[in-house]
């Protein structure tokens, strides 16, 4: 064993991912179970929990978790609580995007992008941070975006708001839990193949667009992901708290 990379292991440590069904939370559970972490899977979609839970092997277990529905929440995260008796870190990851033009924009899309990104990000947030203050501390790593930084570059408000807020959200309470002991710290990557992208990255002329922003020439990869999620998960980053670490190729450098 190695004292340097040794701080990048969570070996005993319970994690939880959100959105952990698919995409960036997925291929994370799979990261942290590789270093050594209990994974707890949650995703609205139950089937796509378990099949992540099952793929990800190593004790990795799932629970239906909609993060815009309050109870639902609270109870997944008491019977988290309940079956674990801790939380080390939280990665809330759950997301969705419409994008459109913003005079094209329904309620009904605003309402649920809020409901996801933002709020869905909060009461996960607040579930866990409930638990680490029982365990005398712990880590939580935002999923972000390049897009709550910036204006983007094709119309997309309600994520962008949202994102937005999550950043602001990640340095408040960062501010208000590390009396506690307890990180918060995000990722903003930009555009990542995964699903959620899937109708953008099937053009390849829009493909072509984002590489040429990219400083690097390439959209990233979800594995692009790992590296520094598990850095700001481990105790690699014990001094680093309300940060945003940009994941995106150089792009918001440009
Ligand atoms: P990315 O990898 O970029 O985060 P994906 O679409 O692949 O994008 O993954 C997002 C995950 O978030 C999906 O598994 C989806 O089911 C999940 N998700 C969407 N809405 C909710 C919600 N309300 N609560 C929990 N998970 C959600």
């Amino acid at each position: 064993m190695n004292e340097t990379t040794d701080r990048f292991r969570l070996d005993g440590d319970v994690v939880v991912v959100t959105g952990g069904g698919s995409g960036i939370g997925k291929t994370l559970a799979a990261a942290y179970a590789g270093v050594g972490a209990t994974v707890i899977i949650t995703d609205a979609n139950e089937e796509a929990a378990e099949s992540a839970a099952a793929e990800v092997g190593h004790g990795a277990t799932a629970v239906a978790i909609d993060v815009t529905n309050e109870a639902s929440v609270t109870d997944g995260f008491a019977r988290i609580a309940d079956e674990h008796g801790k939380l080390d870190v939280l990665f809330n990851n759950a997301g969705v995007n419409r994008r459109v033009k913003t005079t094209e924009l329904t309620m009904a899309d605003w309402q649920l992008v809020i409901a996801v990104n933002m709020t869905g990000s909060m009461l996960a947030a607040r579930a866990a941070a409930a638990i680490m203050f029982t365990g005398g501390g712990g880590r939580i790593v935002n999923t972000a975006s390049a897009l709550g930084l910036s204006g983007g570059w094709y119309p997309n408000l309600a994520y962008q708001a949202a994102k937005g807020a999550v950043v602001n959200m990640t340095r408040s309470l960062a501010v208000e839990w590390g009396p506690q002991n307890v990180r918060v710290n995000a990722i903003a990557p930009s555009l990542v193949r995964t699903p959620f992208i899937k109708a953008l990255t099937d053009q390849p002329d829009q493909v072509k667009f984002f590489e040429g922003l990219s400083p690097l020439g390439r959209i990233g990869d979800v594995e692009d992901m790992i590296g520094p999620v598990i850095f700001l998960s481990s105790r690699a980053s014990d001094f680093v708290t309300g940060h945003i670490l940009l994941v995106d190729g150089g792009l918001m450098a440009s």
